[in-house]
């Protein structure tokens, strides 16, 4: 048995444990858990995607790493949809910067304005 199978069975028995665990936590690191928020928004993925696309933007190749990185959800649905319902694996997910983000949204806002009339 390796250690991953190990700690899904550990995790399976110990399911009370973990959730008394995680309140505790979540009230001792408010203000952390405030931070972590958006990474948490993406499923723990935000950072996770960033990585894969080494940072940069993958629209204008812009260097994340010195400018603010947004991550988009292709299927667009990211901001919409309840948090817990989006797509947040990791081939949904597109590291933009700020500005090729902004644009993004507002070419897909036209294109479903124009799909509705
Ligand atoms: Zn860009
Ligand atoms: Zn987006």
């Amino acid at each position: 048995m390796n250690s991953k199978e190990y700690g899904k069975i550990w995790r399976a028995n110990n399911q009370e444990k973990i959730i008394k665990w995680r309140k505790e936590f979540c009230r001792v690191n408010k203000d952390k858990l405030r931070i972590m928020d958006r990474e948490v928004d993406f499923g723990g993925n935000w950072k996770k995607a960033l990585d894969r696309d080494n940072w940069t933007c993958r629209h204008c190749g812009k260097d994340l790493t010195k400018y603010r990185p947004n991550v988009h959800h292709k299927d667009n649905k990211g901001h919409s949809v309840k948090k817990k319902k989006a797509d947040n694996s990791l081939k949904n997910l597109v590291s933009l910067c700020v500005s090729c983000h902004r644009k993004l949204h507002i070419n897909l806002k036209r294109l479903e304005q124009k799909n509705e009339l």
